[in-house]
Protein backbone atom coordinates (compact mmCIF):
# COMPACT_ATOMS: atom_id res chain seq x y z
CA UNK A 1 0.00 0.00 0.00
CA UNK A 2 1.42 3.52 -0.76
CA UNK A 3 0.92 5.69 1.95
CA UNK A 4 0.33 9.11 2.07
CA UNK A 5 2.93 11.51 2.62
CA UNK A 6 2.65 14.45 5.40
CA UNK A 7 5.27 16.76 5.56
CA UNK A 8 5.12 19.09 9.30
CA UNK A 9 6.28 22.89 8.77
CA UNK A 10 7.24 24.20 11.34
CA UNK A 11 9.05 27.79 11.46
CA UNK A 12 11.42 28.38 13.90
CA UNK A 13 12.98 31.53 15.53
CA UNK A 14 15.23 31.26 18.48
CA UNK A 15 13.48 28.20 20.07
CA UNK A 16 16.10 26.43 21.58
CA UNK A 17 14.39 25.70 24.62
CA UNK A 18 10.59 24.78 23.26
CA UNK A 19 11.83 22.63 20.16
CA UNK A 20 13.33 19.73 21.61
CA UNK A 21 9.99 19.36 23.17
CA UNK A 22 7.88 19.94 20.32
CA UNK A 23 10.04 17.29 18.00
CA UNK A 24 9.77 14.45 20.81
CA UNK A 25 5.81 15.18 20.39
CA UNK A 26 5.83 15.29 16.83
CA UNK A 27 7.70 11.96 16.65
CA UNK A 28 5.75 10.52 19.34
CA UNK A 29 2.41 10.93 16.80
CA UNK A 30 4.03 10.10 13.68
CA UNK A 31 5.01 7.05 14.78
CA UNK A 32 1.68 6.30 15.72
CA UNK A 33 0.09 6.95 12.24
CA UNK A 34 1.31 3.61 10.71
CA UNK A 35 -1.04 4.31 7.16
CA UNK A 36 1.54 8.20 6.40
CA UNK A 37 4.88 8.64 5.48
CA UNK A 38 5.45 11.64 8.02
CA UNK A 39 8.27 13.96 7.95
CA UNK A 40 9.46 17.05 9.43
CA UNK A 41 10.45 20.44 8.11
CA UNK A 42 11.96 22.89 10.18
CA UNK A 43 12.85 26.21 8.40
CA UNK A 44 15.14 28.26 10.95
CA UNK A 45 14.31 32.11 10.54
CA UNK A 46 18.07 33.02 11.18
CA UNK A 47 17.55 32.52 15.05
CA UNK A 48 20.91 33.49 17.07
CA UNK A 49 20.64 31.40 19.47
CA UNK A 50 21.66 27.70 19.34
CA UNK A 51 18.32 26.63 17.41
CA UNK A 52 20.04 25.60 14.28
CA UNK A 53 22.92 23.25 15.97
CA UNK A 54 19.24 21.53 17.41
CA UNK A 55 17.42 21.43 14.13
CA UNK A 56 20.49 20.40 12.02
CA UNK A 57 21.57 17.36 14.54
CA UNK A 58 18.19 16.23 14.02
CA UNK A 59 18.14 16.39 10.57
CA UNK A 60 21.48 14.58 10.80
CA UNK A 61 20.15 11.73 12.96
CA UNK A 62 16.80 11.24 11.47
CA UNK A 63 15.66 10.92 7.47
CA UNK A 64 12.26 12.32 8.18
CA UNK A 65 13.76 15.43 9.54
CA UNK A 66 14.80 18.36 6.88
CA UNK A 67 16.51 21.66 8.21
CA UNK A 68 16.01 24.42 6.26
CA UNK A 69 18.13 27.64 7.31
CA UNK A 70 17.20 31.32 5.87
CA UNK A 71 20.10 33.68 5.04
CA UNK A 72 18.43 36.53 7.49
CA UNK A 73 15.17 36.67 10.13
CA UNK A 74 12.42 37.37 7.54
CA UNK A 75 9.75 36.85 9.68
CA UNK A 76 7.31 33.87 10.47
CA UNK A 77 5.56 34.33 6.88
CA UNK A 78 8.54 34.36 5.10
CA UNK A 79 9.54 31.44 6.82
CA UNK A 80 6.59 29.39 6.25
CA UNK A 81 6.90 30.19 2.43
CA UNK A 82 10.09 29.19 2.45
CA UNK A 83 9.05 25.91 3.89
CA UNK A 84 5.96 25.22 2.20
CA UNK A 85 7.60 25.84 -1.09
CA UNK A 86 9.89 22.79 -0.64
CA UNK A 87 7.55 20.08 0.23
CA UNK A 88 8.01 17.64 -2.63
CA UNK A 89 4.60 15.81 -2.85
CA UNK A 90 1.42 15.29 -0.40
CA UNK A 91 0.01 17.70 2.22
CA UNK A 92 1.64 19.83 4.65
CA UNK A 93 0.69 20.62 8.28
CA UNK A 94 2.03 23.73 9.89
CA UNK A 95 2.77 23.72 13.54
CA UNK A 96 4.38 26.30 16.12
CA UNK A 97 7.47 25.65 17.67
CA UNK A 98 6.55 26.38 20.90
CA UNK A 99 4.17 23.51 21.27
CA UNK A 100 1.13 26.18 21.11
CA UNK A 101 -0.68 24.16 18.47
CA UNK A 102 -0.48 20.47 19.94
CA UNK A 103 1.02 17.57 17.65
CA UNK A 104 -1.41 15.26 19.03
CA UNK A 105 -4.24 16.69 16.65
CA UNK A 106 -2.40 15.36 13.41
CA UNK A 107 -4.12 12.43 13.34
CA UNK A 108 -7.38 14.60 13.01
CA UNK A 109 -6.38 17.01 10.68
CA UNK A 110 -5.63 14.01 8.40
CA UNK A 111 -8.64 12.46 8.71
CA UNK A 112 -10.15 15.62 7.45
CA UNK A 113 -8.16 15.75 4.79
CA UNK A 114 -8.77 12.27 3.68
CA UNK A 115 -12.71 13.04 3.69
CA UNK A 116 -11.30 15.02 0.80
CA UNK A 117 -10.83 18.54 2.38
CA UNK A 118 -7.95 20.98 1.19
CA UNK A 119 -7.82 23.45 4.34
CA UNK A 120 -7.94 21.53 7.78
CA UNK A 121 -7.42 24.58 10.24
CA UNK A 122 -7.58 24.79 13.63
CA UNK A 123 -9.96 27.06 15.33
CA UNK A 124 -8.89 28.29 18.84
CA UNK A 125 -11.74 27.72 21.43
CA UNK A 126 -9.20 28.77 24.39
CA UNK A 127 -6.24 30.46 24.44
CA UNK A 128 -3.97 29.60 27.47
CA UNK A 129 -1.18 32.05 29.06
CA UNK A 130 -1.99 34.93 26.99
CA UNK A 131 -2.28 37.87 28.43
CA UNK A 132 -5.70 39.46 28.57
CA UNK A 133 -4.54 42.36 26.08
CA UNK A 134 -3.59 39.92 23.20
CA UNK A 135 -6.25 38.31 23.63
CA UNK A 136 -8.76 41.36 23.53
CA UNK A 137 -7.14 42.76 20.95
CA UNK A 138 -7.04 39.46 18.35
CA UNK A 139 -10.71 39.36 19.00
CA UNK A 140 -11.05 42.82 17.55
CA UNK A 141 -8.21 42.02 15.10
CA UNK A 142 -10.66 39.13 13.77
CA UNK A 143 -13.81 41.42 13.90
CA UNK A 144 -12.60 44.08 11.77
CA UNK A 145 -11.19 42.49 9.34
CA UNK A 146 -14.00 40.36 8.94
CA UNK A 147 -15.99 43.13 8.05
CA UNK A 148 -13.74 44.63 5.16
CA UNK A 149 -12.11 41.48 3.69
CA UNK A 150 -13.89 40.28 0.65
CA UNK A 151 -12.17 36.97 1.83
CA UNK A 152 -13.59 35.05 4.57
CA UNK A 153 -11.33 34.99 6.97
CA UNK A 154 -12.22 32.48 9.42
CA UNK A 155 -12.19 34.10 13.39
CA UNK A 156 -9.69 32.42 15.88
CA UNK A 157 -7.37 30.70 13.22
CA UNK A 158 -3.65 30.94 12.87
CA UNK A 159 -1.22 29.21 10.78
CA UNK A 160 -1.76 26.02 12.64
CA UNK A 161 -3.76 23.77 9.87
CA UNK A 162 -3.38 21.61 6.73
CA UNK A 163 -2.89 22.03 3.37
CA UNK A 164 -3.64 19.42 0.43
CA UNK A 165 -1.75 19.23 -2.07
CA UNK A 166 -3.43 20.87 -4.51
CA UNK A 167 -4.14 23.73 -1.77
CA UNK A 168 -0.26 23.92 -1.60
CA UNK A 169 0.09 24.21 -5.39
CA UNK A 170 -2.12 26.88 -5.72
CA UNK A 171 -0.54 29.09 -2.79
CA UNK A 172 2.44 28.21 -5.27
CA UNK A 173 0.79 31.11 -7.50
CA UNK A 174 0.57 33.70 -4.70
CA UNK A 175 4.09 35.25 -4.79
CA UNK A 176 3.40 39.04 -3.10
CA UNK A 177 5.95 40.10 -1.01
CA UNK A 178 3.85 41.42 1.72
CA UNK A 179 2.28 38.16 3.33
CA UNK A 180 -0.42 37.83 5.41
CA UNK A 181 -0.71 34.22 5.76
CA UNK A 182 -4.12 33.47 7.18
CA UNK A 183 -5.43 35.58 4.24
CA UNK A 184 -3.96 34.20 1.61
CA UNK A 185 -4.67 30.40 2.39
CA UNK A 186 -8.73 31.46 3.33
CA UNK A 187 -8.16 33.27 -0.62
CA UNK A 188 -7.75 29.95 -2.19
CA UNK A 189 -10.40 28.43 -1.22
CA UNK A 190 -10.85 24.82 -2.00
CA UNK A 191 -13.03 22.67 0.65
CA UNK A 192 -12.49 23.76 4.25
CA UNK A 193 -12.96 22.89 7.74
CA UNK A 194 -12.32 23.59 11.29
CA UNK A 195 -11.15 21.56 13.65
CA UNK A 196 -11.59 23.28 17.47
CA UNK A 197 -8.86 22.93 19.67
CA UNK A 198 -7.47 24.66 22.91
CA UNK A 199 -5.03 26.28 22.66
CA UNK A 200 -2.15 26.01 25.51
CA UNK A 201 0.49 28.03 26.81
CA UNK A 202 3.89 28.32 25.08
CA UNK A 203 5.68 25.49 26.64
CA UNK A 204 9.05 27.62 27.27
CA UNK A 205 10.37 31.12 25.77
CA UNK A 206 8.71 34.50 25.07
CA UNK A 207 6.74 35.38 22.46
CA UNK A 208 7.91 36.80 19.37
CA UNK A 209 5.24 38.89 18.52
CA UNK A 210 5.27 42.01 20.76
CA UNK A 211 1.94 44.17 20.56
CA UNK A 212 3.43 46.74 18.29
CA UNK A 213 4.55 43.73 15.63
CA UNK A 214 0.80 42.91 16.44
CA UNK A 215 -0.27 46.20 15.30
CA UNK A 216 1.83 45.74 12.44
CA UNK A 217 0.54 42.40 11.14
CA UNK A 218 -3.02 43.92 11.86
CA UNK A 219 -2.50 46.63 9.17
CA UNK A 220 -0.80 44.16 7.01
CA UNK A 221 -3.67 42.00 7.06
CA UNK A 222 -6.23 44.71 6.23
CA UNK A 223 -4.02 46.29 3.71
CA UNK A 224 -3.93 43.29 1.97
CA UNK A 225 -7.20 42.09 1.91
CA UNK A 226 -9.80 45.11 1.43
CA UNK A 227 -9.22 48.10 0.15
CA UNK A 228 -12.63 49.82 2.26
CA UNK A 229 -9.97 52.04 4.09
CA UNK A 230 -9.10 53.39 1.20
CA UNK A 231 -12.71 54.22 0.17
CA UNK A 232 -13.46 55.26 4.22
CA UNK A 233 -11.31 58.41 3.53
CA UNK A 234 -13.11 59.23 0.36
CA UNK A 235 -16.64 59.15 2.67
CA UNK A 236 -15.10 60.86 5.55
CA UNK A 237 -14.09 63.79 2.90
CA UNK A 238 -17.45 63.61 1.39
CA UNK A 239 -19.02 64.00 4.66
CA UNK A 240 -16.83 66.53 6.10
CA UNK A 241 -16.98 68.74 2.89
CA UNK A 242 -20.81 68.45 3.03
CA UNK A 243 -20.51 69.37 6.94
CA UNK A 244 -18.64 72.32 5.49
CA UNK A 245 -20.67 73.49 2.99
CA UNK A 246 -23.63 73.60 5.39
CA UNK A 247 -21.54 75.60 8.03
CA UNK A 248 -20.34 77.83 5.16
CA UNK A 249 -24.36 78.41 4.34
CA UNK A 250 -24.80 79.13 7.88
CA UNK A 251 -22.13 81.80 8.03
CA UNK A 252 -23.87 83.55 4.69
CA UNK A 253 -26.64 83.27 5.89
CA UNK A 254 -25.49 84.90 8.87
CA UNK A 255 -23.35 87.41 8.16
CA UNK A 256 -26.16 89.11 5.76
CA UNK A 257 -28.74 88.87 8.15
CA UNK A 258 -26.41 90.57 11.29
CA UNK A 259 -23.73 91.45 9.71
CA UNK A 260 -19.84 90.41 9.76
CA UNK A 261 -18.29 91.47 13.25
CA UNK A 262 -14.95 89.39 12.61
CA UNK A 263 -15.88 86.97 15.50
CA UNK A 264 -15.13 83.81 15.19
CA UNK A 265 -11.51 82.79 15.40
CA UNK A 266 -11.74 80.03 17.28
CA UNK A 267 -14.68 78.16 15.52
CA UNK A 268 -11.72 78.81 12.17
CA UNK A 269 -9.39 77.53 14.25
CA UNK A 270 -11.23 74.28 14.84
CA UNK A 271 -12.39 73.79 11.15
CA UNK A 272 -9.43 74.76 9.64
CA UNK A 273 -7.38 72.13 12.22
CA UNK A 274 -10.00 69.38 12.18
CA UNK A 275 -9.88 69.61 7.87
CA UNK A 276 -5.94 69.01 8.51
CA UNK A 277 -6.37 66.29 10.61
CA UNK A 278 -8.85 64.35 8.46
CA UNK A 279 -6.26 65.47 5.78
CA UNK A 280 -3.30 63.84 7.26
CA UNK A 281 -5.39 60.13 7.96
CA UNK A 282 -6.30 59.93 4.23
CA UNK A 283 -2.38 61.25 3.21
CA UNK A 284 -1.46 58.35 5.69
CA UNK A 285 -4.00 55.71 4.39
CA UNK A 286 -3.00 56.39 0.86
CA UNK A 287 0.73 56.22 2.16
CA UNK A 288 0.47 52.89 3.47
CA UNK A 289 -0.78 51.15 0.10
CA UNK A 290 1.59 53.16 -2.12
CA UNK A 291 4.42 51.45 0.02
CA UNK A 292 3.05 48.47 -0.48
CA UNK A 293 3.06 48.79 -3.68
CA UNK A 294 6.42 50.00 -4.31
CA UNK A 295 7.81 46.98 -1.95
CA UNK A 296 5.74 44.42 -4.76
CA UNK A 297 7.38 46.78 -7.37
CA UNK A 298 10.71 45.64 -6.41
CA UNK A 299 10.05 41.96 -6.89
CA UNK A 300 12.73 40.86 -4.30
CA UNK A 301 12.95 37.11 -3.25
CA UNK A 302 10.38 36.51 -0.15
CA UNK A 303 13.22 35.11 1.27
CA UNK A 304 17.24 33.75 0.84
CA UNK A 305 18.10 30.24 1.80
CA UNK A 306 21.53 30.13 3.96
CA UNK A 307 21.59 25.69 4.43
CA UNK A 308 19.85 23.22 3.90
CA UNK A 309 19.73 19.74 4.78
CA UNK A 310 17.76 16.88 3.79
CA UNK A 311 17.69 13.06 4.29
CA UNK A 312 19.51 11.36 1.78
CA UNK A 313 21.40 14.10 0.25
CA UNK A 314 24.71 14.95 2.06
CA UNK A 315 24.75 18.52 3.83
CA UNK A 316 23.95 20.33 1.09
CA UNK A 317 25.49 24.27 1.44
CA UNK A 318 22.85 25.67 -0.92
CA UNK A 319 23.95 28.83 -3.41
CA UNK A 320 21.88 31.52 -2.08
CA UNK A 321 19.36 30.93 -4.03
CA UNK A 322 16.56 33.22 -4.44
CA UNK A 323 14.42 32.00 -2.69
CA UNK A 324 10.94 32.78 -3.51
CA UNK A 325 11.37 33.95 -7.19
CA UNK A 326 8.59 32.01 -9.53
CA UNK A 327 11.03 29.56 -10.53
CA UNK A 328 12.46 28.55 -7.61
CA UNK A 329 10.88 25.31 -7.14
CA UNK A 330 14.01 23.43 -8.82
CA UNK A 331 15.28 23.29 -5.25
CA UNK A 332 18.14 20.29 -4.93
CA UNK A 333 16.31 19.00 -1.98
CA UNK A 334 13.07 18.77 -1.77
CA UNK A 335 11.17 21.46 -3.90
CA UNK A 336 7.67 20.82 -5.46
CA UNK A 337 7.69 20.22 -9.30
CA UNK A 338 5.77 22.80 -10.61
CA UNK A 339 5.41 23.37 -14.29
N1 LIG B 1 8.57 32.81 14.37
C1 LIG B 1 9.35 32.87 13.22
N2 LIG B 1 9.89 34.06 12.86
C2 LIG B 1 9.68 35.21 13.56
C3 LIG B 1 8.85 35.15 14.70
C4 LIG B 1 8.29 33.94 15.08
O1 LIG B 1 9.55 31.86 12.56
O2 LIG B 1 10.21 36.26 13.16
C5 LIG B 1 7.95 31.52 14.77
C6 LIG B 1 8.20 31.14 16.21
O3 LIG B 1 9.42 30.46 16.39
C7 LIG B 1 7.01 30.23 16.49
C8 LIG B 1 5.92 30.84 15.64
O4 LIG B 1 6.57 31.65 14.67
O5 LIG B 1 7.24 28.91 16.03
C9 LIG B 1 4.93 31.63 16.45
O6 LIG B 1 5.61 32.60 17.20
P1 LIG B 1 5.20 32.99 18.69
O7 LIG B 1 4.91 31.77 19.48
O8 LIG B 1 6.24 33.91 19.22
O9 LIG B 1 3.86 33.81 18.42
P2 LIG B 1 2.54 33.78 19.31
O10 LIG B 1 2.15 32.35 19.48
O11 LIG B 1 2.90 34.43 20.58
O12 LIG B 1 1.55 34.56 18.50
MG1 LIG C 1 3.35 30.94 20.27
Amino acid sequence: MRKDRLTIVVAVFNEEIALPHLHERVLAVLTTMRDIDGHVLYVDDGSIDATWDCISALARQDRRVSALRLSRNFGKEAALTAGLDRVGEGAAMILDADCQDPPELIPTFVARWREGYDNVYGTRLAREGESWTKRATARMFYRVIGRLSRTPIPADTGDFRLLSPRALQALDGLRERHRFMKGLFSWVGYRRIAVPYHRQARVAGDSKFSLWKLWNFALEGITSFSTVPLRAATYLGMLTATGAFLFAIGVVVKAALYGDRVAGWPTMMAVILFLGGVQLIALGLIGEYLGRLYEESKQRPLYLVDTCIAPGVADSNLEPTPGGQADDHSSAVVGRQVS
